[in-house]
């Protein structure tokens, strides 16, 4: 459960209203009861719930169980869509670690209006599922070109452009920390064939779900630092893209030939991302 306040031995944590129905009404808790908390600071902790009150309930923080960890240094920018798809896109990014979302509004943005507490809840609600220790910030929309006049400096940007990239995995291999072509080609010269030299499973680095996300807190991670952009509906506008390759910052990708919604972009563009770059 994600809880506001600090979390140190034997500290008294108040959930929310809502949080405290939803732990004695349906998780049905009673006095004694343990859950795990987390505030985006200070890691995972074991509580127990010390008092049930007809206003709330009070918990005890009892012990960390795990310490603070941070997903990838990623930001997601998305240009806004329609509502029920930023909010698929504002899930999706918090399951796949990103750190931040973004939301722009470009040329051919139709913007819908949007609930950015109901992003809130929907962010920290996939946040609690997936086991991450940080909830995802998402910004109030702001235009493009005034995001990249501010931009970051040593942040890249993985720009997804249906109109021609570079292969995701291919031009993001120069800055993977894993030897990403473990093998050769499974293709042999007579279309696909029995795979030449298949992979060598042993030689494979493994990357398994370490215990507790075990990562130091990433901030100032330099050569991590990314950001992905995904585009509207009609796609980014030709003075969009010309000014988007020409920025230094910037990798033009493809995610293949065919032309992928908004949240199929982004999911699989911080899945692409995630294979070679990020964890
Ligand atoms: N411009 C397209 C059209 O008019 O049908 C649709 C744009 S698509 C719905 C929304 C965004 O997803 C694009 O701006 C791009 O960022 C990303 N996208 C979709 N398919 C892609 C692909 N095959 N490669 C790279 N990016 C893609």
């Amino acid at each position: 459960l994600h809880v506001q306040g600090d979390l140190a031995p034997g500290g008294a944590v108040a959930p929310t209203l809502d949080q405290s129905r939803y732990l004695t009404q349906v998780m049905r808790l009673k006095a004694g009861d343990e859950l795990l908390v987390f505030n985006g600071r200070d890691g995972e902790w074991r509580v127990s719930v010390a008092e049930v009150l007809k206003k709330g309930v009070i918990l005890r923080a009892e012990e960390q169980t795990r310490p603070q960890a941070y997903g990838p240094d990623l930001e997601l920018i998305v240009a806004v869509v329609k509502k029920a798809r930023v909010e698929t896109i504002v899930e999706k990014a918090a399951e796949l670690g990103a750190k931040r979302v973004r939301l722009v509004l470009t040329h051919r943005t139709n913007a819908d209006r949007l609930r950015l507490d109901r992003l809130d809840a929907i962010a920290e609600e996939a946040a609690e599922q997936t086991g991450r220790l940080d909830v995802p910030a998402v910004d109030d929309p702001v235009k493009l070109d005034a995001l990249l006049d501010g931009w970051e400096d040593g942040r890249r940007l993985m720009f997804c452009d249906e109109t021609g990239g570079a292969p995701a995995i291919t031009a993001l291999t120069p800055f993977s920390p894993f030897p990403l072509w473990g093998g050769s080609s499974a293709r042999s010269g007579d279309g696909v064939g029995a795979a030449e030299g298949a992979l060598d499973h042993q030689a494979l680095p493994t990357r398994s779900r370490p215990d507790g996300l075990d990562h130091p807190p990433h901030e100032g991670e330099g050569e991590g630092r990314w950001a992905i952009l995904i585009g509207p509906e009609g796609g980014f506008s030709p003075e969009e893209g010309e000014r988007l390759r020409s920025l230094p910052f910037t990798t033009a990708v493809s995610l293949g030939p065919r032309i992928l919604r908004a949240d199929t972009a982004a999911i699989a563009a911080m899945t692409l991302w995630q294979a070679a770059v990020g964890d």
